[in-house]
């Protein structure tokens, strides 16, 4: 198996490659050279498997032997052994058709857990085998952080430096990062947005020396390998829902369009996926170039869903690719034009193929807190706000034909945003009793601007205090 770039001038890798490069060296993602395609009986045998099989049979299709489908399943098997529930990601009926598919067992409590637990465990596999070590940069809005930084932390080979916008993330996502006090674990509060952070990390993986010189290593989505980790729950819920002889529809609350991204990966796949449908909050601008072809970016707003505060969706450069059938240089071009015009330039053809696969659903947070409140009422379901989206969307552009079954991908527990719950809702969700004491914990990070030199100064100090 092997992975090219979306921009076309970098080399083709391995899985391994790709893992530990994360970003392309020409600014672009990478993709498998060709998909993988089930059959239809392929799909019927994977029935009925325990979810960290069924991921290591995903898994080993991209993985082209190393690691192994053997060494799979035991890292995945590992991986989720942590998950506070026994089928890790349970399916919920909320309705006659409407179910969820709860993905924050994880010890972060959000989605970020089902790539990241194994996404970790893969480094040190890899690293091991080749007796390196990476320093992992990256930027979070809050999830990603947590997630990154609970899956590595005190692993040998590896160094962390997370980068969080001061103030924009919830206290207990904060708390989630700054309490783990290992030494191969910094955070910085970064004066500025989630999209600065992400050009932050982007611009240190531009810097080829200092990236060299550091072994940079993403844990974002722009890694494939967090993406292709996200592969199997939606399999897992097609198949519990009758696919492949059954169609289902998907809606995925968005941000850096990573998670609906492996849903589309599982339709290329041949799982019969009818419609994906992503959530956004105010910062909409996924669904205004769905309605409008209009992927204008505008300032970020906060919201009460913190993790789906972004403008510039990385992920999307991926579907992009695909939409201009392949043509790395049309996308670079698009590309470069969306960085210095501040709008995306996709063709008729394009938009009107995706127009037709996805459908974008926006909500403020005033909608955001009605949901959970109808959920709570007429399902008896806590909800947190990211998910709570993903419902309203369901509900508002449900597949044409009815007797098509929603899942909603759940991708945060209700106690990770208790404030916005307690409002809706008048309960106060409890954290698990894992993490009871979170609150009492202390935290350790460092304040910096927004500024790529000050943060380069940062990460090699870190990264070399841990190397020695
Ligand atoms: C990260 C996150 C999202 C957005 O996922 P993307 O892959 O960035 O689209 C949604 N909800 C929660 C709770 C998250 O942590």
């Amino acid at each position: 198996m092997r992975y090219v770039s979306t921009r076309g001038e970098a080399a083709p890798r391995d899985f391994e490659g790709v893992l530990l490069a994360g970003l392309a060296e020409d600014g672009g993602l990478f993709l498998p050279e060709t998909w993988p395609v089930l059959t239809t009986a392929e799909w019927r045998a994977l029935r009925g498997l325990p979810y960290p099989d069924l991921a290591a049979r995903i898994m080993a299709l991209f993985t082209g032997g190393t690691p192994s489908e053997g060494e799979l399943r035991t890292l995945l098997a590992e991986a989720y052994a942590g998950f506070g529930h026994p089928a890790v990601c349970p399916l919920v009926q909320l309705d006659a058709r409407v179910f969820a598919l709860e993905l924050f067992h994880g010890p972060t409590l959000a989605f970020k857990d089902m790539a990241m637990q194994a996404l970790g465990r893969l480094f040190d596999v890899t690293l091991k085998r080749r007796g390196e070590r990476v320093t992992i940069v990256g930027a979070t809005s809050g999830d990603t952080g947590s997630a990154a930084i609970e899956a590595c932390r005190d692993r040998a080979a590896v160094d962390v430096v997370i980068l969080h916008p001061e103030g924009r993330t919830s206290e207990v996502q904060r708390r989630q990062m700054t309490t783990v006090l290992s030494p191969n674990i910094a955070n910085l509060a970064l004066q500025g947005s989630f999209d600065d952070c992400q050009d932050l990390v982007k611009a240190m993986f531009a810097d080829a020396p200092f990236r060299e010189e550091m072994r940079l290593a993403a844990v974002n989505s722009i890694n494939w390998a967090r993406v292709a980790l996200q592969i199997p729950y939606y399999v897992a819920a097609a198949l519990a829902l009758g696919a492949p002889d059954r169609e289902v529809a998907f809606s995925v609350p968005t941000g850096n369009f990573g998670n609906v991204l492996a849903a589309w990966a599982a339709r290329r796949m041949g799982l019969p996926i009818t419609q994906l449908i992503v959530g956004s909050n105010r910062n909409d601008i996924l669904t205004r170039f769905l309605s409008a072809n209009d992927m204008t970016v505008r300032a970020v707003e906060p919201s009460l869903s913190p993790s789906m505060d972004i403008q510039v969706s990385s992920n999307f450069e991926r579907l992009l690719f695909e939409l201009l059938g392949r043509d790395a240089r049309a996308t670079r071009d698009t590309m470069l034009r969306f960085r210095t015009e501040g709008r995306m330039p996709v063709t008729d053809a394009a938009w009107r193929d995706a127009a037709q696969l996805f459908r974008g659903f926006a909500l403020d947070d005033e909608g955001t807190l009605e949901e959970i409140g109808r959920l709570w009422r007429d399902c008896g379901y806590l909800a947190d706000p990211h998910t709570a989206i993903g419902t309203a969307a369901a509900m508002a552009v449900p597949p044409s034909d009815r007797s098509i079954p929603v899942v909603v991908a759940a991708t945060a527990h209700p106690a990770k945003f208790p404030d916005a719950v307690r409002k809706a809702t008048g309960i106060a969700p409890p954290l698990p009793a894992r993490l009871a004491d979170l609150y009492e914990r202390p935290e350790r990070f460092t304040r910096l601007p927004a500024k790529l030199d000050a943060v380069e100064t940062f990460v090699r100090a870190h990264a070399r205090r841990n190397a020695a």
